[in-house]
């Protein structure tokens, strides 16, 4: 194994290829990345950096000596393709790349709407790259009425960014209520009510049937008759794995690149991590978004293609930010059958069980329990719910 080949220089990228050269790899690496800047972090794009309190310097996660320093040849505003896993070649750049070992970790692309629901119109956004806040940043600044079309983490901090901006703010989400795929019912209770509680207008069970203006958006007419007017809108209604790359391979998918518990695709030679890999976790196949799975699993790749043959064991955390209040989220919490809440108002907390084991637990300005929880999850520990919602318990009297 003399060239490593990482195709996707995010989060996940960045680390496989450091960790390589950490575990002491000392063959070629050459990392490609479709965007033209160096691999960064994405969650201030939502946050403290749409909103303009973090420099774009902050964002990268290393400078681009870093690369140079460590012989890692980093090849920007390049999209790889045309993978051929029999002569192990990729196309990158108008020329060909021979690989021994090749690495996916090409993320997620945000969802659109279509042309016909107005989503090609002028003044409408998505937010997934520091290009797409580029383009959103003065925008927002000048909007005055302004749409978020989902209520999903991006979504929602989107809404509190442009609120603290000083912009009217509406949120449509089509489900039955907001943060329906990754939070519970109690803690989207406590958004909303914080987002209510700043002037946000949020609607839910409300269908979107297509933005409308000319040219330009102006508004949204909802299913059921309703207009809303808007002159910018920020759609965030999910992301996409981005599986074509490997598909046009006959590399294997399944809600992602398809990988085993240590990572590798279906493919010989050609391994997968980050946002863009499905794998097997509890019985199941999961894909996880999140930083701390694109390092984690970055890094365990990497060990793998170094020969560790360890199974890759996620132990999630998550947070989001929006005005003055963090949450944060520990475990996974997917196949929760209770909620069990302590405390009321702020702080609060939310403990996912599924029957008597603990999945998940997650804090609003409560990072005590998000620490005590995070610590309970990884011993394996289930504390008994009666004790959670007495006030009298100590949390940390739990760990003992
Ligand atoms: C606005 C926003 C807010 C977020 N907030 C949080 C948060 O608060 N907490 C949290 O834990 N997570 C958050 N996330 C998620 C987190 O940023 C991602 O989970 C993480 O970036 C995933 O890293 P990755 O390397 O797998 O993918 P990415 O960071 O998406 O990197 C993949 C890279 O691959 C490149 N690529 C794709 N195809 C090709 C190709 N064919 N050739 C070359 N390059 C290619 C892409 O251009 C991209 O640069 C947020 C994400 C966004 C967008």
């Amino acid at each position: 194994m003399s060239h490593v080949v990482v195709i996707g220089a995010g989060q996940a990228g960045q680390t496989l290829t450091a960790t390589l050269r950490d575990g002491g790899f000392d063959g070629r690496i050459t990392l490609v990345g479709a965007e033209p800047e160096p691999p960064y972090q994405r969650p201030p794009l939502s946050k403290g950096y749409l909103l303009g309190d973090i420099a774009r310097e902050r964002l990268y996660l290393r400078p681009r000596a870093w690369y140079a320093e460590r012989s890692i040849d980093l090849r920007l505003g390049q999209a790889a393709s045309d993978i051929d896993t029999a002569a192990r070649t990729v196309r990158v750049g108008g020329g060909t790349l021979a690989y021994d070992t090749l690495a996916l970790t090409t993320g997620l692309v945000a969802r659109t709407l279509p042309a016909e629901a107005g989503g090609t119109l002028e003044g409408v956004f998505t937010i997934r790259t520091l290009a797409d806040i580029d383009a959103l940043e003065a925008p927002l600044r000048a909007a005055k009425h302004v749409l978020v079309v989902g209520g999903g983490y991006i979504g929602l901090e989107a809404a509190a960014v442009a609120r603290t901006l000083g912009a009217d703010v509406t949120v449509i989400e089509s489900g039955p209520r907001i943060l329906g795929r990754v939070a519970s019912a109690p803690t989207a209770d406590v958004m909303r009510r914080l987002h209510r509680a700043q002037g946000v207008d949020i609607r839910e069970s409300v269908t979107l049937e297509r933005l409308t203006g000319t040219g330009r958006v102006t508004g949204a007419m909802l299913a059921d008759g309703t207009g809303i007017a808007a002159d910018l809108v920020i759609v965030g209604i999910g992301l996409l794995p981005r599986c074509a790359i490997a598909e046009a391979a006959a590399i294997e998918t399944e809600g992602g690149v398809k990988v085993d518990a240590l990572g590798r695709t279906s493919a010989p030679h050609v391994w997968a991590a980050g946002d863009c890999a499905s794998f097997p976790f509890r019985g199941a196949r999961i894909r996880i978004e999140s930083v701390q799975n694109a390092i984690d699993m970055g890094a365990a790749v990497a060990r793998n293609i170094l020969g560790a043959g360890a199974p890759y064991v996620p132990l999630p955390w998550f947070w989001s930010d929006q005005y003055d209040v963090k949450l944060q989220i520990a475990g996974l919490n997917t196949g929760y059958d209770r909620v069990i809440v302590r405390g009321d108002g702020l702080p609060v907390s939310h403990w996912y069980y599924r029957g008597e084991v603990l999945c998940a637990v997650d804090g609003v300005n409560d990072s005590r329990a998000y620490m005590v929880g995070k610590r309970l999850l990884e011993a394996g520990r289930s504390p008994d719910p009666d004790a959670l919602t007495d006030p009298e318990t100590d949390l940390k009297s739990l760990l003992t």
